[in-house]
């Protein structure tokens, strides 16, 4: 079959690689970029998709989460947590897929007609399947009229600070209705928070900087996946889970499953709901329960405890299921 993949980000590299062993495949890149992101993974997805562990750029034991005047020291039970550094990371993927027999092509769709698609160099590549991996504002989406994913604006900026540890902040003034971040990148360190909370968290840090603005999926139950021949995968499928807005793993897990999907001519959405939808919901229950002070205040309490320390972490990053 050819198949066309539009976007080589996360979601589209990773679904590229594993689909080139049976048919032809045609990963479109709009250009090379460093995503907008914090870049912190699960580091069993070097082992799991068989990744080279030089882009672990750091290893992580422990996170600080603080709200109030008190503060948690989380173990993680180990190195379960790395960064990554999204513009070596994406194209590190790209030439991995690549390298597997993808045919990669750095140009950017416009358009899609009768089972071909169109790019701005004007090359018309048809396809018996396309997916679309091109983000929270997928062309692919408007093209074929399918509703906007749902999302918020975060912003996100690089300020020239050493941490050695990932801290979250669940104070409402800084965070708003979810948190607020500080990433170790190396040498610098990468912050962010929602839109309306960003300049407080600013404040709070005493940094004067510009802002950056990114949306980031709200993932729904009921997000179209898949019309006909044209799959979504990744933030196109709004496919991050709720709370966290780990993308990163979400984005490589369900390609895989679209990969499976395709081979064995299952339901992409059954398979992923299969896997994923109950793990969504409990998150998205979170969420919602998050934005009460009442109840933000019994999660940040309970979180007091090494027992739901231990659990959370397990879940979140040694096994997955709930
Ligand atoms: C501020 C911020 C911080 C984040 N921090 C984290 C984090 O620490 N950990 C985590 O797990 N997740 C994080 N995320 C979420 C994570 O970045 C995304 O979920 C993840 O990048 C999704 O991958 P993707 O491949 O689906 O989409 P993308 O990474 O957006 O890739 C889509 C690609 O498609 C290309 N493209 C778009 N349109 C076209 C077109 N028409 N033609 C050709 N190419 C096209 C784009 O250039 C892009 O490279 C964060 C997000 C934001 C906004």
């Amino acid at each position: 079959m050819n198949i066309v993949v539009v976007g080589g980000g996360i979601a589209g590299s990773t679904v590229s690689k594993l689909l080139v062993k049976h048919n032809n495949v045609t990963l479109i890149q709009d250009k090379k970029w460093d995503k907008p992101c914090g870049g912190g993974t699960k580091t069993r997805i070097f082992k799991e998709f068989n990744l080279d562990p030089f882009y672990i750029k750091e290893k992580l034991s422990s996170i600080e989460m603080k709200y109030k005047q008190s503060s948690i020291n989380l173990d993680l039970l180990g190195e379960n947590l790395s960064i990554v550094f999204r513009k070596e990371f994406d194209e590190y993927l790209r030439e991995n897929a690549k390298e597997h027999g993808v045919h990669l092509i750095y140009d950017k769709v416009i358009n899609i007609k009768n089972n071909k698609v169109i790019t701005k160099k004007n090359q018309i590549i048809p396809f018996d399947i396309l997916i679309a991996a091109d983000g929270v504002y997928s062309t692919v989406r408007k093209i074929i009229n399918l509703p906007e994913i749902p999302k918020v604006l975060t912003y996100y900026a690089r300020i020239n600070k050493q941490i050695k540890k990932p801290l979250f902040y669940f104070d409402k003034s800084l965070g708003s209705d979810f948190y607020a971040w500080e990433f170790p990148h190396h040498n610098q360190t990468h912050i962010g928070s929602k839109f309306n909370s960003f300049n407080n968290f600013k404040k709070y840090l005493n940094i004067n900087i510009k802002n950056k603005g990114y949306y980031i999926p709200m993932w729904q139950p009921n997000i179209t996946i898949q019309k006909d021949n044209i799959y979504f995968v990744g933030d196109s499928a709004g496919q991050v889970m709720p709370l966290s807005f780990e993308g990163i793993y979400f984005a490589m897990m369900s390609s895989k499953i679209l990969a499976y999907s395709i081979e064995h001519n299952l339901n992409y959405k059954k398979e992923w709901d299969k896997r994923f939808l109950n793990q969504f919901k409990f998150m998205k229950f979170l969420e919602k329960n998050m934005q009460n002070n009442f109840l933000r205040n019994l999660i940040m309490f309970s979180f007091k405890s090494k027992i739901i320390q231990k659990l959370s972490v397990k879940i979140w990053l040694i096994k997955t299921k709930i």
